[in-house]
């Protein structure tokens, strides 16, 4: 008997008979004898069709409307919820992010938890109700407006309302069996990871690799909250995120986890840059300082004639016109000649901590990129993961061709993908 946190991300909510569905295990946990906190998400792609008909009333909805908006798609999922819950005889009571305690600092769209004061949540434990809380949003502490924490943001909401109730285990439940070695929507033959590092669940999660939001795991790995995925549609064991790899637990120690992959990313390039001091800086604070986070940055050898090099940099490419129109102001105080701008860049990452003790990792991934006749554009690394930018249009070889190269086959295929669109 204990206190458990699930969360059911949109597929597993997509309409009302999966709704009942997940109604029933929710209900099974709670006979077994455990409390349960419930985090829902929006039902299928609603939060996509609430963007997309934002979208069609104006392309820059102010980000507090817009904040509004997106939240009333988890409202629905968790009303709905509730009450397919009570039809099975059991007592549920649904809670907004606000009212579950979720408090933020003010900024739309990704917001960042600052406290969770779950009384409400505990009160209704106490009573013995199953609560259940809508995902991906809370309260600004100084605005006291509603946000949300960003896309996938759910699964944050969940684990912080796992540290804060010190519940045992938070589980995900999604619409594959756990966390793979590659999406098993690109790489069929990926194979399910037992257990994954907090470690590098943060770099998959951080390269690209959807089914953990990134600040969930972070914040898993600040209270050694351990996070069980797994399915909604299938009664599997999934992947356990932990502290430290269990003896003997994971992949007979495979120097790569897994390989994660990026579509959402842009390329700016500055062409022609004077190679001195403070340039660079004066760059990338004003990218900074309009609140751009940017991934890999490459500066060229400058050519000895001219003295003048070129700076590449990625970023998500939702920020790819404010920080192209940022840098085009600082033309004519820098001297730079002009400015390249590239939507069609993919990013293929390669984590494992058995990285830092095996040479040749490198050697073996670039072989491969070369036999599948992969042009890398970029390069970036970390002690256990190396990342590298392509055109998108091979990523999905790529992403294959580094599979097999590290052996990362699954002997039977086991990588099923239940429901989504992956949208
Ligand atoms: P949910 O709606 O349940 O939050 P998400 O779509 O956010 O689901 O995350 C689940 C998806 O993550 C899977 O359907 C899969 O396509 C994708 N994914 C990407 N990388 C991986 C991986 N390494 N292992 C498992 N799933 C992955
Ligand atoms: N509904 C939100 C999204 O689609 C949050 C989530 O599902 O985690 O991003
Ligand atoms: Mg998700």
């Amino acid at each position: 008997m204990g206190l458990i946190v699930q969360k059911y991300g949109g597929s597993s909510v997509a309409d009302a008979e999966a709704m009942k569905r997940v109604a029933s295990r929710i209900v099974a946990t709670k006979k077994a004898g455990h409390s349960v906190v419930v985090v829902v998400s929006a039902m299928g792609d609603t939060t996509d069709e609430l963007i997309d008909l934002a979208n069609q009333i104006t392309p820059l909805p102010a980000g507090r409307e817009l904040d509004m908006l997106l939240t009333a798609g988890e409202r629905i999922s968790m009303a709905l919820l509730a009450m397919a819950i009570k039809n099975l005889g059991f007592e549920a009571l649904s809670f907004t992010g606000s009212q579950a305690g979720v408090i933020t600092d003010s900024k739309h769209g990704r917001a960042r938890i600052i406290d969770v004061s779950p009384g409400r949540i505990q009160e209704a434990l106490n009573q013995d109700a199953i609560a259940i809380v809508a995902g991906f949003q809370g309260i600004s502490q100084d605005t006291k407006d509603v946000t949300t924490l960003g896309r996938g943001g759910s699964d944050t909401t969940a684990v912080a309302l796992a540290a804060a109730l010190e519940a045992d285990v938070c589980e995900i439940y999604t619409d594959v069996d756990g966390v793979f070695s590659a999406d098993p929507r690109i790489v069929p033959t990926a194979r399910k990871l037992k257990s994954v590092t907090y470690e590098e669940m943060l770099e998959l999660a951080a390269s690209g690799a959807k089914v953990l939001h990134l600040r969930c795991v972070e914040y898993a790995r600040r209270f050694n909250l351990p996070i069980h995925v797994r399915s909604s549609f299938s009664n599997l064991e999934g992947t356990w995120v932990v502290a430290d790899q269990p003896e003997g637990g994971n992949m007979e120690q495979a120097i790569i986890s897994g390989i994660a992959h990026d579509k959402s990313e842009a390329k700016v390039t500055i062409v022609g840059v004077p190679d001195r001091s403070g340039v660079a800086a004066r760059i990338f604070q004003s990218i900074a300082d309009a609140d751009i986070n940017i991934d890999m940055i490459v500066q060229n050898v400058s050519a000895a004639a001219t003295g003048l090099t070129d700076i590449s940099f990625t970023l998500p490419r939702t920020e790819g016109s404010k920080a192209t129109g940022i840098v085009q102001k600082l033309q004519g105080e820098i001297g730079f000649q002009s400015i390249q701008y590239d939507d069609q860049i993919g990013k293929l990452s390669l984590i494992g901590a058995g990285m830092r003790s095996h040479p040749g990792v490198t050697a073996t991934f670039f072989a491969a990129m070369a036999d599948a006749e992969v042009n890398i554009e970029m390069i970036s690394t970390s002690e256990i993961r190396i990342s590298i930018v392509c055109r998108q249009a091979d990523l999905k070889r790529a992403v294959k061709a580094a599979h097999s190269a590290f052996e990362l086959d699954a002997d039977q295929v086991e990588a099923v993908v239940y429901g989504g669109s992956g949208r």
